[in-house]
């Protein structure tokens, strides 16, 4: 009895040490709609990989509908966007509107004010790389209004 306790307790130890491979399947974690208090539209998140002591930054996929947006906001530590499906915009305070679609990495530095979502008439999807500075990886600002959001796209 004893033997198998020292096991199971080693055996703790050894995972919560995230010494080993890890794999999270897609819909291990619960899907949720977004705020709407930081983004416009039914934007949908899905955590893939938490931060952890060796890795800094959190891994997830946001599902923008067409129209949806995040609000204004900046990262501490920078955000890495990977897009992989549809096509969407991004756009950092005073630049100009940017169109972005499946296949693009985006690099958004740290305390650069942006905003990132679908076109009006496309769904786009990223995966988002978010850094933490702390316990923080965002710092949220006002919604992107509608005559923002409808900014000429630079070509
Ligand atoms: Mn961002």
């Amino acid at each position: 009895m004893k033997n198998l306790i020292l096991i199971a307790s080693l055996a703790t130890a050894v995972a919560s040490a995230a010494s080993a491979v890890e794999v999270n399947s897609p819909g291990t974690n619960e899907a949720r709609v977004m705020s709407q208090e930081n983004f416009t539209g039914n934007a949908v998140a899905e955590s893939m990989l938490p931060a952890n002591e060796q890795n800094t930054h959190n891994t997830g996929i946001v599902t923008f509908p067409p129209g949806s947006r995040t609000a204004w906001h900046s990262h501490p530590r920078g955000q890495t966007l990977i897009v992989t499906s549809g096509t969407g915009w991004v756009q950092e305070r005073d630049g100009e509107r940017v169109e972005i679609s499946a296949g693009d990495t985006v690099w958004c530095p740290p305390n650069v004010e942006h905003w990132h979502g679908a076109t009006d008439t496309s769904l786009m999807q990223h995966i988002a790389l978010t850094y933490f500075e702390g316990d923080t990886n965002v710092t949220w600002g006002d919604l992107v209004s509608d005559e923002e959001y409808a900014a000429p796209t630079t070509e």
